[in-house]
């Protein structure tokens, strides 16, 4: 890194950094990005790269969607290896009860103008033909999409690369803010922007900030081309997802290009161990298998675990910490901040150069999650 002093220094070139420093290059800005290891090695090596439009609360969804509409606006300049594929998501319906689940959430996407299909158990069969018999039907919501995270952070950064951003890897930032990041060797980087993108990791370069470590594993599958066709997730997702306390597993495939199947997933708070939890991992593969039953006779390649960035409202935390007017958060996605990662930065950079963003920015502000810090 040539320069000491930049216009905007970015900590973390996860997806979410990588996003905001091809945001800001683009904008023109001089960008220096830094990061203790390589781009994209914390939670986006190990995310599942499904691109979602979710409807927790209003805010996840506009930004889940803008969000998506910026993916598919990116799509034509994206490079193979990034494998974007708009596959479309089935959320499972095991019953009558997640029926009514399927009915709601069709209405409410119908009502933003998201496109979907109330599909019954005979069409759900036809569309995915390896799920057990029995399933009540299902929601197909046909804009959601995959990618391979670590080729889509890799590809934003060589973008900013080339809009001039610096890339320092192997920098670890020891403290952060008024408009400096201290590096573990002693080095100063000055920028009058400090960005936090450090994902899980953010509370340690910014005390006070409620965000906590949610671990998950996934397994991937050896190659079985045409097994799977959409990302299928089951509606009992949305009650495990949202589980603040207990551990918790869902029914959530993914098919990938390379004709491997991506299976998760696992949520797990106050564990802080990266190694494979063999009881969670066998609870997960038994879900996966009571959905689809002939996974279980597939070969499995590789299992690995990461670590979500939890807030307690579920929403990101996106734009000025209070108390210093050089220092802004770009952290706290949990398990949609491949989804969100273009959004993110798009109303970060529009929040901080043209004062205005395209979406409401006020329920992603860290002054929400602020309120106990700065009185302290
Ligand atoms: C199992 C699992 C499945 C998921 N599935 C999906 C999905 O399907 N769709 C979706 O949208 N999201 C998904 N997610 C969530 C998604 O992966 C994350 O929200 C996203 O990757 C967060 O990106 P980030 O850039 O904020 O953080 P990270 O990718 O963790 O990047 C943070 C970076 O900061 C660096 N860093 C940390 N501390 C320092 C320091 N002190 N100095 C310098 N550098 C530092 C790290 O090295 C790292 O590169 C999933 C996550 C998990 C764990």
């Amino acid at each position: 890194m040539s320069k000491a002093a930049y216009e905007v220094v970015i900590v973390g070139a996860g997806i979410v950094g990588a996003a905001c420093a091809d945001e800001f290059a683009r904008r023109h800005r001089q960008v220096a990005v830094v990061d203790r290891d390589m781009v994209g090695s914390g939670a986006t090596a190990a995310g599942m790269g499904h691109i979602v439009v979710m409807d927790d609360s209003d805010a996840q969804f506009a930004l889940t969607r803008y969000s998506q509409r910026l993916w598919q606006e990116l799509k034509p300049e994206l490079p193979d290896e990034v494998e974007y594929e708009q596959c479309g998501t089935i959320w499972v319906a095991a019953d009558e009860e997640e029926m009514k689940e399927v009915l709601r959430k069709h209405e409410y996407y119908g009502k933003a103008g998201v496109p979907t299909e109330v599909c019954c158990a005979q069409r759900l069969q036809g569309l995915e033909p390896n799920l057990r018999n029995g399933m009540a039907g299902g929601l197909l919501v046909p804009e959601d999409g995959v990618l391979y995270p670590p080729s889509a952070a890799l590809f934003l950064i060589q973008r900013a690369e080339r809009y001039g951003a610096e890339l320092r890897l192997g920098a670890s930032a020891v403290e952060i803010g008024q408009g400096r990041v201290r590096l573990s060797d002693g080095s100063e980087v000055r920028g009058e922007i400090v960005i936090n993108a450090t994902g899980a990791s953010a509370p340690e370069l910014t005390p006070g900030i409620d965000v906590k470590s949610r671990k998950g594993h996934l397994v991937i599958t050896d190659r079985y081309p045409g097994f799977l066709r959409h990302q299928l997730v089951e509606l009992g997702y949305l009650k495990s997802a949202h589980s603040l306390r207990s551990d918790s597993v869902a029914f959530n495939v993914q098919p990938r290009k390379t004709g491997q199947i991506l299976i998760g997933s696992s949520r797990q708070f106050g564990v802080e161990h990266k190694e494979v939890d063999q009881v969670i991992l066998a609870r997960m593969l038994e879900r996966a298998q009571h959905y689809m039953p002939t996974l279980s006779g597939m070969l499995a390649v590789r299992t690995w675990t990461g670590f979500r960035a939890a807030t307690p409202d579920k929403l990101p935390l996106i734009g000025p910490w209070p108390g210093d007017p050089s220092l802004f958060l770009a952290t706290g996605h949990e398990g949609l901040g491949i989804t969100t990662s273009l959004g993110t930065a798009r109303i970060l950079a529009d929040q901080i150069l043209a004062g205005e963003a395209e979406i409401p920015v006020a329920p992603y502000l860290p002054s929400r999650a602020a309120k106990e810090y700065v009185r302290a």
